[in-house]
């Protein structure tokens, strides 16, 4: 197949963890006969400069008429100023609302070779595997504000449309691996809440019988996320809760070099980035985890281009790397560490 990525580099490690992924896609697209088309654009700090605003129309046009958008991180302290008008993680916030994007995806499987890394009991993650579903585009984040002398206010509202899409992409992605979706909310308080268990409970019911729903209010489930993470598949929840959730999840995989994210929409056309930053401390010299933006690359593949078997071969390819210790500074506490480049080399020889 042809595809068209736009890829946006972005600040601070960016450009380096992404021209180092390119190479691994062209080298699946050879073994696999696709042909893919990368249009690099701005986004960010680099936007700012460059544009002046964070987030170039001519790079949400090009977003637009793609297939799928791969994204380095943006920020970095030249743009940390808070009483800056325009700001980097603006340009990220306003592509993935001008995208349609609602669902967030982070896969956490921690991998063997990383165990030690977690501060978790390397017994508790053997066999942990799962995908937090985080809703990206509605409540407390998005709802009115007020704010007196006295007081302030943040309204958190949801729509049934908003859960029933997001529960739907959860659900769809439960039958794909091993049938089971945990919905967490705090419905014994919150409205919004025992509208998104009713809402889960129905869709659930009439269009994925196949699927298992179990639901877990979200105090619990910070506990059980650490104390038995094995037992969870797929975890769907509303935006503050994912936002706290995922971050505590990615405690689980010891790197933050390791761990992949996808936005995804209605349509085929997602963005697809690591969930760690533009790292500003290491930015420049060589030494960056390349794997996080690599494993999001296989996203990329599976979700937008429906490629599964070569996202799967991806996934191999970076899990035979770490068998093979072939690590970065950042997960080499001891012994030799390879570079950006290196690491994603050893990827590509190891492609099935
Ligand atoms: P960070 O994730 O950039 O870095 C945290 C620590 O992890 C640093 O020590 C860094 O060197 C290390 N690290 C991160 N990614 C790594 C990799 N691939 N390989 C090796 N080490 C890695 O978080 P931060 O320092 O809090 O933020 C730095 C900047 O990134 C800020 O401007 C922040 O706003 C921005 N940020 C952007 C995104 C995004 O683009 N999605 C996400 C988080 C933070």
């Amino acid at each position: 197949m042809h595809a068209n990525i736009v890829v946006l580099p972005g600040d601070g490690i960016g450009p380096e963890i992404v021209s180092a992924t390119l190479p691994v896609l062209e080298a699946v697209a050879r073994r696999h006969g696709h042909s893919f088309a990368f249009q690099e654009h701005d986004i960010g700090g680099v936007a700012i400069d460059r544009h002046g605003v964070p987030l170039p129309e001519s790079t949400l046009e090009a977003a637009r008429g793609a297939d799928a958008v791969l994204l380095g991180a943006v920020g970095g302290p030249k743009w940390s100023d808070p009483n800056a008008k325009v700001r980097p993680e603006q340009g990220l916030l306003a592509i993935r609302k001008a995208l349609g994007l609602f669902a967030n995806l982070r896969p956490v499987r921690p991998h063997p070779a990383a165990l030690g890394a977690s501060p978790i009991k390397a017994g508790l993650l053997e066999g942990v595997d799962i995908v937090i579903v985080r809703e990206l585009t509605g409540g407390i984040y998005f709802g009115d504000r007020t704010r007196s002398e006295t007081d302030a206010s943040d309204v958190c509202r949801y729509t049934v449309e908003e859960i029933e899409r997001v529960v739907r992409r959860a659900a769809a992605l439960a039958r794909s691996r091993r049938g089971h979706l945990t919905s967490v909310d705090k419905a014994n308080v919150l409205e919004t809440s025992r509208l998104w268990r009713d809402v889960a409970s129905r869709i659930v019911r009439e269009e994925f019988p196949d699927v298992t729903l179990e639901h877990q209010l979200v105090d619990s489930m910070a506990m059980h996320l650490l104390s038995k993470p094995r037992a969870y598949d797929v975890v769907v929840t509303e935006n503050m809760f994912g936002d706290i959730l995922t971050d505590e999840a990615s405690m689980l995989a010891g790197s933050l070099g390791l761990l992949a994210s996808a936005s995804l929409g209605d349509g085929r056309t997602g963005i697809y980035e690591p969930i760690h930053g533009s790292a500003p401390d290491i930015a420049g010299k060589g030494i960056a985890n390349p794997y996080a933006t690599i494993l999001s690359a296989a996203m990329l593949l599976r979700h937008s281009l429906g490629l599964e078997a070569e996202a799967a071969s991806i996934e191999a390819a970076v899990s035979a790397a770490l068998d093979a210790k072939v690590f970065t500074a950042d997960l080499a506490a001891t012994g030799r560490a390879v570079d950006t480049q290196q690491a994603a080399q050893a990827v590509i020889e190891r492609l099935g």
